[in-house]
This record gives structure tokens, sequence and C-alpha cells, in this order.
């Protein structure tokens, strides 16, 4: 099993997943042409991949899904609530996913879970192969008992660093969006993000990458050394999500 990144953050993020070569893409805030390159630089033609699978309906994480979906023919899994506040969505083969019920496509197996964030019916995953499993944790306000439940195991995680505190406080976001992004339906800053990983690391986590880092209420560094605090490595050797790149093939 591998995964990789697209991008991360609140211009667009896309993370391709593969097993056995079953490759879904979660996520896909990116536009048509911008996609596929970014998907070339992984080695990937869009028509490879078995279909996308969605978060919720923030821009960022679906703005994209409807023209690649219906340019290469791609089905789409949700949940009902993300499918009643997504647009452009016509004529692509939908797949309605429940919030808290396993599916599989083809090799690959999907735990969707629920998370607090301003959105319909927000969910994140956990992805298996039967050996080896990958969360993802982005856009949650906080932290909960079921999502370390679900992210309790995993052998890499994919997880939010979105703001340091002092940051967002002094940054040039309106009061309003300050509350939003800090609230409990916004999302993780470092320090929760360090908090969790402290309740579910184990001895088979073999990596962990930050994500969806924002490029006004938070740095690369901040991010890396919140996480590597908890990890007891150096902060260096802590992985980062980056807006443009993303970051290249992880193999598990
Ligand atoms: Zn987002
Ligand atoms: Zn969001």
């Amino acid at each position: 099993m591998r995964f990789a990144s697209l991008g991360s953050g609140s211009e667009g993020n896309g993370l391709v997943v593969d097993a056995d070569g079953t490759c879904v893409l979660l996520d896909c805030g990116f536009g048509l042409a911008d996609c596929v390159a970014r998907l070339a630089r992984l080695g990937l033609a869009p028509a490879a991949l078995a279909g996308i699978v969605v978060t919720h309906e923030h821009s960022d994480h679906i703005g994209g899904v409807g023209r690649l979906a219906r340019k290469y023919d791609l089905p789409v899994w949700l949940t009902a609530g993300t499918l009643a506040m997504a647009q452009d969505l016509e004529g692509v083969a939908i797949r309605i996913i429940d919030s808290h019920a396993p599916f599989a496509v083809d090799a690959l197996e999907i735990q969707p879970f629920p998370v607090p964030h301003d959105a319909r019916e927000p969910v994140q995953f956990v992805f298996g192969d039967g050996q080896r499993r990958l969360g993802v944790l982005t856009d949650a306000g906080t932290s909960t008992p079921h999502i370390e439940a679900m992210l309790t195991g995993v052998d890499a995680l994919v997880l939010e660093c979105n703001h340091d505190a002092a940051m967002l406080e002094s940054g040039p976001y309106p009061a309003s969006l300050k509350r939003r992004v800090g609230g409990r339906f916004g999302h993780l800053e470092n320090g929760q993000a360090a908090a969790l990983l402290g309740r579910v690391k184990h001895d088979r986590l073999q990596c962990v990458m930050a994500a969806h880092v924002s490029k006004k209420n938070n740095t690369r560094a901040l991010a890396q050394a919140a996480l590597a605090e908890v990890l007891v490595c150096a902060a260096d050797e802590v992985g980062v999500a980056c807006q443009t790149t993303g970051f290249d093939w992880i193999r598990l």
C-alpha cells in the first residue's frame, strides 16, 4: 500500500491511496488541468483511478471533483449530507456512504468516521489493504474519543496542523474568521494535533505527515516542531504536505 499528496491547504487538497493497483483519489480541490498535472507528477493517469472519495463540500476539497469525475467517468463516494450541499455533480455516478459504515473499492478497505467541522455531514477516513492502515484527519475543529478510536493502531497518519493558536490570534484574519477557524467546528491547531497524536501513537506508527497547514497562520517549522516533540524525533524528520507539491509516494 502506498499514498501521496497532490497538495494540501486552503487552496486545494488531494491525496491518492493505492492498494495493489486500486488507486482512489481522496478529495480534489484543484482545477482539471492542474489536477491532471499533479497526478502526472506521481506517474498517474486520471483514467487509472478507481474513483474519488470526498470528505465534505468545502471547495478546497470538492471544487474539482465534478469536472474530473465527468471527464474520466469516475464514480464519487460521499455522504448524503455532502451530496446535498455539493454543486456541479450533475452526470456523475454517485455512491452514497454512511459516515460510520466501512466500504470497499476493490482491494482498498475504507472506513469513514464523522468529524466536527462546519459542513453538513463531514467525514474523514482510514484506508486499509488488509495488512496496513493509513489514517487521514484534516478539517476537524477538535478531536473526539471516536476520532481517536478510529486512528489508534494506524501505520501512517496524515494529520491536520492548520494553525498556530498565537499566530491565528495576532494574524490578519477578521475576528469572525478567527473564531470560525479556531472554533469547535473549524480546524486543528498544532497543539491539538500534537495532543491527539500523543493519544493515538503506538509502536507500529511509522509515518506522520502534517497537512492542511495554513500559509497565513502557521509555519512548516512550527507544525513540525509540535509533532516532533510527541514523536521524540528531530523536527525535520516530520514530513509536511505542502500546498504546491504535496508529497511524493510513501510506501507502507
Ligand atoms: Zn479544507
Ligand atoms: Zn473544510
